[in-house]
């Protein structure tokens, strides 16, 4: 009988788990493996609700955003009881690897179900956020980054128009990634992180320091992380001579179709997460280190804190004057 391996997309959805799916599904077969798409993130374990994956079935998805097998964030798995289901479910299907296209969260789901099943557990790192330990890039990052260009490009000609100082918020959960590259690639006065905290008086300096070298329009780039993004813009607003404006980006920054970029790393990282599991290599998770396609333990990746390199920050303010 041919073996099986198992596809899970988990946690927040990201453009390019799609061309993921595909790519194992084909690389899966290629190498005489059957694959199963088990629905709803870690859910369809706990269900048994998954469809047969087959060349066929998952063409025509390389450009589509989001996931066909939805994904869901999934407590009912972190209750006691609950990884045994899902090892339970991998052993009544015959399923000898499951790939794990999520972040770090989804990771750790991943670690648990591990410790109560035989099935090798590779994960691929998909998330808008790019916080996954272990890789240069997450699949979807890409994309976001682009689309929220696209977006505040546009808001730079209103904020422009009416000489108005704009707020925006970009996704990116407790990490400053998306933030920090939208912030340098769309020419942001002040780009706000967790990573480096700032004092409302710092930024309304810059700010008023502008207005005197006759910049009177701006944008700051703001992280969900940072704060409460409204009561900043009302602080600010208080604080200097300008009209402040807040747009919070929002749910657009996690769809559409997924830049060439997001799709590479789908089909580059989903065939390493294939050829690990013909070699029978488990508790691992693929990546892009230094430009190469690598793997690092799960563990790891799912635990251990990715580094924020703060000398971008520093570019983005540099060629903000
Ligand atoms: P992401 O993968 O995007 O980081 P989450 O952090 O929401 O997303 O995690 C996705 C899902 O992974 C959770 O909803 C839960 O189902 C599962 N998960 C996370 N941690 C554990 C754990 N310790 N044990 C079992 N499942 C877990």
């Amino acid at each position: 009988m041919a073996k099986t391996i198992g596809i899970v997309t988990s946690g927040g959805d990201a453009p390019g788990m799609n061309a993921a799916i595909r790519a194992v599904t084909r690389v899966g077969h290629s190498m005489g493996f059957q694959v199963l798409g088990f629905e709803r993130g870690w859910d369809g374990l706990l269900t048994n609700t998954f469809k047969k994956l087959t060349p066929r079935s998952v063409g025509g998805i390389i450009q589509l955003g989001g996931t066909m097998l939805h994904t869901l964030r999934c407590p009912a798995f972190e209750q006691p009881g609950a990884v045994e289901t899902g090892a339970e479910t991998l052993q009544q299907n015959n399923v000898d690897a499951v790939v794990v296209i999520g972040g770090d969260g989804s990771f750790r789901g991943a670690l648990e179900l591990g410790k109560k099943s035989d099935a090798l557990m590779i994960g691929v790192p998909a998330t808008i956020d790019n916080d996954v330990y272990g890789t240069d890039e997450t699949i979807g990052f890409d994309t976001a980054v682009n689309t929220a260009v696209n977006i505040i490009d546009k808001i730079r000609d209103t904020a422009i128009s009416h000489e108005r100082i704009f707020i925006v918020e970009v996704m990116g959960r407790k990490r400053g990634f998306l933030a920090l590259e939208v912030g340098m690639c769309i020419g942001a006065e002040v780009i706000l992180i967790p990573e480096n905290p700032m004092h409302l008086e710092d930024i309304c300096r810059i700010m008023d320091d502008n207005a005197k070298k006759g910049k009177r329009a701006g944008i700051i780039i703001t992280a969900e992380g940072f704060g409460n993004s409204s009561e900043l813009a009302q602080n600010i607003q208080r604080q200097t001579e300008s009209e402040v404006r807040l747009s919070i980006l929002g749910y657009a920054q996690r769809g559409g179709s997924p830049t060439a970029r997001s799709r590479l790393l789908a089909s580059l990282f989903a065939e390493r997460a294939v050829e690990l599991i013909c070699e029978e290599k488990g508790n691992l998770a693929v990546g892009l280190q230094r430009g190469a396609v690598a793997s690092i333990e799960l563990e790891k990746a799912a635990n251990e804190r990715k580094h924020l390199d703060l000398r971008l920050l520093k570019v983005a303010n540099m060629l903000s004057i």
